[in-house]
């Protein structure tokens, strides 16, 4: 397994991004459809001479107008959530309480927990759903006082069980869709074989280690694997076990670094290590301390062995301005000049 540490900081990364977008998106949708719901009840009510309700109506549908090109580009997707939500809540509860409105408007107040779940996530989401249908149940109870007849009191029972049942439904639906979410996210940038995080982060990450070297003063280096003459372990010992063997260096390698070092699998048989604080003797050392590990992994397959070596390249930023392609091209320079020299062996520069 990937050292949790790890896991976590790779899964909140992806998962802000994407749930922010998607918040965005839904946000966006119910502005366009709070603004046609405000013009046509707005209008109706005007018609009908509820003042009160159409003015409401009006208000929101201006206020969406305004909102929109704020919501396209904010950062603080979650601010706005709660500037349109609520003013929901408050206007459900509004026109629920207006004499004039029809006792159906309690309906929409059953669209709130959806709404807020979507927007707020289901923990601020489901915090908010209770407290704005407990709300709405209150006005409409001082409206309409407690039900009396029968009638009544089936129609009550039925908005009540409705609402719980879409309260309890979106939350489980938001959870189930927020784990899928996250696992999906964590299958893209993770290589299945090993366990360990693929190249489609690296570069991401690579920025922010960087900049915290900078900022603290902290050398960081980072060191490229290639195992040696892989395609033999293939070809003497079939394709699965040159699998194993990849799982194997996997292990070796989440085992012997540091929690603050990062580990991936770089693409077929190569593995990529980033070493905040760490200086190019420290990573010298630490590739030489892997090479002979590696080494001496006593694999055998069927009876018979098979030896496995690895070659390395190590380098170091030494500028601000050395991007990741840079140190990696180095380190690259540096592993196939171990290859030339004919291979299990470690440079550093
Ligand atoms: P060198 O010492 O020059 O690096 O030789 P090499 O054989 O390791 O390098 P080469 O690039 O010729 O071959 C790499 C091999 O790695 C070829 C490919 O079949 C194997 N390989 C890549 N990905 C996987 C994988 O996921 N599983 C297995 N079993 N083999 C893989
Ligand atoms: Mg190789
Ligand atoms: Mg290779």
């Amino acid at each position: 397994m990937i050292e949790p540490a790890q896991k976590s900081t790779t899964e909140s990364l992806l998962a802000v991004h994407h749930r922010d977008r998607q918040r965005r998106q839904v946000l966006l949708a119910l502005l366009v459809i709070t603004f046609l719901g405000g013009l046509f009840f707005g209008t109706l009510n005007w018609m009908r001479g509820i003042v009160a309700a159409a003015v409401i109506e009006f208000a929101f549908a201006a206020f969406c107008v305004v909102a929109y090109p704020f919501v396209r580009r904010t950062r603080r997707i979650h601010v706005w959530a709660l500037a349109v939500a609520l003013p929901w809540i408050v206007s459900v509860w509004v026109v629920v309480a207006l004499p004039a409105a029809a006792s159906s408007v309690f309906i929409w107040a059953l669209v709130l927990p959806i709404l807020l779940m979507f927007l707020l996530g289901r923990r601020i989401g489901l915090g908010l759903s209770v407290v704005s249908l407990l709300g709405a149940m209150a006005v409409a109870l001082h409206r309409f006082g407690l039900p009396r007849n029968p009638d009544q009191i089936a129609y009550t029972a039925n908005l009540i069980i409705a609402a719980l049942a879409i309260l309890v439904l979106s939350y489980v639906y938001e959870r189930a869709r927020e784990k899928a979410e996250l696992d999906l996210r964590y299958l893209a940038v993770t290589d299945t074989l090993t366990d360990l995080p693929n190249r489609t982060l690296v570069y991401e990450n690579f920025a922010g280690m960087k900049a915290l070297a900078l900022r603290q003063d902290k050398p960081l280096s980072l060191l490229l694997m290639d195992l040696d003459h892989f395609k033999q372990i293939n070809d003497q010992h079939g394709h699965d076990a040159g699998d194993q063997v990849l799982r194997e260096v996997a292990d070796l390698l989440r085992k012997r670094l540091r929690r603050s070092d990062q580990v991936y699998r770089m693409g077929g048989e190569e593995f990529l290590v980033m070493m905040p604080d760490t200086s190019l003797d420290q990573a010298a050392a630490l590739a030489e301390n892997l090479r002979g590990r590696i080494e001496a992994l006593d694999l055998r397959f069927n009876d018979q062995s098979a030896p496995l070596t690895a070659s390395i390249g190590v380098t170091q930023m030494t500028a601000p301005e050395e991007s990741f392609d840079t140190l990696l091209r180095r380190a690259d320079q540096n592993m196939y000049w171990c290859k030339a020299r004919g291979r299990n062996r470690v440079r550093a520069s």
